[in-house]
């Protein structure tokens, strides 16, 4: 092992010390991949973030193996595959961020609300179909959802990032949490402010009236 790969391991526990700690992530939900030559380095399945030692995040190739005495997350399939099909990408991570699971549960893309979506959503951001975690079938949904964009919701699950750098990447999920918590709060407002209006006045302030009326914007398109 390379005193830089060595650097690598440690940036990944402490990015992951640092999700949890800014309640991006939940216990040892998420997990975090980085593009090494011929492969990746991925947190290991089962360990505390706070307990995990560099020797213990696992090397894999291309080839689905994996090299040492500790095994993958249980997610590295998408990992993986977004590894394989997007070279625009170093980094991977997913989360279970509250907001963003919120909207997964829905089923519910996050629109352009906000600028910060051209960063790394083009117009909007999707949210994926549903398969089970770890099956090749949630690979075939996540890159169908990450399509020419940085970051998707997980169907009924989480959040996934993608990135050049750890610090560029976590800061994309920083950036989609505050996006999908925007857009909730939005919803809560309008349904308050609804509730004190005559019925006239009174609309469906739901999550999907905002959504459908967000895409009645302009699309945004990203500059760089
Ligand atoms: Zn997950």
């Amino acid at each position: 092992m390379t005193p830089d790969e060595i650097d690598i391991r440690k940036e990944m526990i402490a990015t992951c010390l640092k999700m949890n700690g800014a309640g991006l992530n939940v216990g040892t939900a998420g997990n975090l991949s980085v593009r090494l030559r011929g492969g990746y380095l991925v947190t290991p399945t089962g360990v505390d973030y706070e307990l995990m030692q560099p020797e213990q995040i696992v090397a894999m190739d291309f080839g689905d193996r994996y090299y040492g005495d500790f095994y993958p997350t249980s997610e590295w399939r998408f990992h993986s595959a977004i590894l394989k099909a997007r070279p625009d990408a170093n980094v991977v991570l997913h989360s279970h961020a509250l907001y963003c699971a919120m909207l997964a549960s829905c089923r519910m893309d996050i629109p352009a609300l906000h600028y910060g979506i051209a960063g790394v959503g083009d117009d909007h951001i999707r949210c994926s179909g549903y398969a089970p975690f770890g099956t090749p079938e949630l690979s075939v949904e996540v890159l169908k959802a990450l399509e020419h964009r940085h970051a998707c919701l997980l169907g009924n699950h989480g959040v996934i990032v993608l990135g050049k750098t750890i610090p560029k990447t976590f800061q994309f999920l920083q950036e989609v949490e505050f996006l999908a918590h925007r857009l909730h709060r939005h919803a809560d407002a309008r349904q308050r402010r609804d509730s004190f209006a005559g019925p006239d006045a009174r609309r469906a302030g739901t999550l999907q009236d905002l959504w459908q009326a967000a895409r009645r914007v302009p699309a945004l398109r990203r500059t760089a």
